[in-house]
């Protein structure tokens, strides 16, 4: 066995009603800053249910939009100063989670988001509870916060030690209001962290298990996805599997699919995971060929005959909901260029070229493929 650290802090708490059972426990200070989106968090459940229970003060932002921007976290910054808020309260998808655990680094550090990538921050962020309403994106147990850079026309990783939730509370049900486009998005948002983290050069045999353990808990969903009718315990299962993909994304960063994928979010503004979605098929092709074996265990694990099959599955999911594009070879190019200076592609399997990333990506936005 190879030499390897794994870091955690997270104490996860699943389960239907584990907000209300929480009670008073459920805060960490004395005044929460009450992170959420404009309406996931009142249409989940969430919201009530922790109000219904949380002691002492609390002030509501409410703004967060899908894939944040840096002004709103530097406004929720200023709320949590100005209101001296002790503590971060998010609830919603990986975007608002995602917003507050930055807001929790501004409300004690006088600094402009864009420096944190540059220099870090020197005050512990605020502690932080968070209240995933998506099956997706695992940002509950994970260190990292991503935000669009609208100056570098991407989105860009953040990521700190204080930046792992102290508590996450993961209640199936708050997932159930999710419409059926956001349900897959989100689904497959959670499996390209599972299979992006076994494919990883940093994988060890720690981040291997619960990435394992997580394909093949995702893959007990595929019939309640090709249905598209997804009953309370597929729900319960995406969640966990999401939240899976968290803890394994945590240890070994995500790879080439997600450097891609940010691009085709911020300038053809395809949701987070079928951005990755689309990469996938391509991507496993492509990995086949310097890893076969631990291609061959993800189709086992998900009980797909074939990579073939994969594609096939992920045509089906995003059927009707738009999962194709097509992308200019000029346009592929700059994408590709993007991608290749991120960290993510450092973490991929087989040292991708650009011509690699350009191959999968034409592949992706072909629609005969
Ligand atoms: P999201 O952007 O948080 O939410 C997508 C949409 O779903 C929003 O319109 C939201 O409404 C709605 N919604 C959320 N929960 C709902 C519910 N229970 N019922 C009804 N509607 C609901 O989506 P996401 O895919 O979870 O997060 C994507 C973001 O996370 C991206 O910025 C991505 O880059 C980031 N991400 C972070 C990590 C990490 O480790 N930190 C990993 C992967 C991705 P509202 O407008 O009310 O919010
Ligand atoms: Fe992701």
């Amino acid at each position: 066995m190879n030499k390897f650290s794994f870091f955690m802090p997270t104490k996860m708490v699943f389960g239907p009603d584990v907000v209300r059972e929480a009670g008073a426990g459920l805060a960490l200070g004395k005044k929460a800053l009450i992170v959420t989106g404009r309406s996931s968090a009142r249409r989940s459940g969430a919201l009530d249910d922790v109000l219904s229970v949380l002691p002492g003060e609390y002030v509501v932002f409410d703004q967060v939009e899908n894939n944040p921007s840096v002004e709103t976290v530097i406004e929720g910054g200023k709320v949590a100063k100005e209101e001296g808020c002790d503590y971060v309260l998010a609830i919603g998808g990986g975007s608002p989670l995602d917003a507050a655990k930055v807001m929790a680094v501004l409300a004690v550090n006088d600094a402009h988001p864009l420096q944190l990538y540059q220099d870090g921050w020197q005050n512990r962020a605020l502690p932080i509870v968070a209240i995933p309403t998506t099956a997706g994106t695992g940002s509950e147990v994970t260190q990292y916060a991503v935000l669009t850079i609208a100056e570098e026309q991407t989105k860009k990783g953040l990521g700190g030690p204080d930046l792992f939730p102290q508590v996450a509370y993961l209640d199936p049900k708050y997932t159930e209001s999710l419409p059926l486009d956001v349900t897959i998005d989100t689904a497959v948002d959670a499996l390209s962290h599972l299979v992006e983290s076994y494919l990883s050069q940093r994988a060890t045999e720690a981040s291997e298990l619960p990435a394992l353990q997580g394909i093949a808990l995702w893959g007990t969903t595929i019939p309640a996805l090709r249905k598209k009718v997804i009953d309370r315990e597929a729900r319960a299962a995406l969640l966990l599997a999401s939240s899976l993909g968290g803890i394994a994304i945590a240890q070994t960063g995500t790879a080439l699919v997600h450097a891609l994928g940010y691009s085709l979010t911020y300038y053809d503004g395809l949701p987070h995971g079928r951005a990755n979605g689309v990469c996938m098929p391509a991507y496993l092709e492509y990995t086949k060929t310097v890893a076969p074996e631990r291609v061959d265990t993800i189709l086992e694990l998900l009980e797909l005959p074939s990579l073939a099959a994969f594609g096939g599955l992920m045509h089906e999911l995003f059927a009707g909901i738009g999962g194709t594009l097509q992308l200019s070879a000029e346009t592929i190019e700059h994408y590709v260029t993007k991608a290749m200076l991120t960290k993510n592609i450092k973490n991929s399997l087989g040292d991708p070229s650009a011509e690699d990333l350009a191959r999968i990506l034409s592949r992706g936005s072909d629609p005969r493929s």
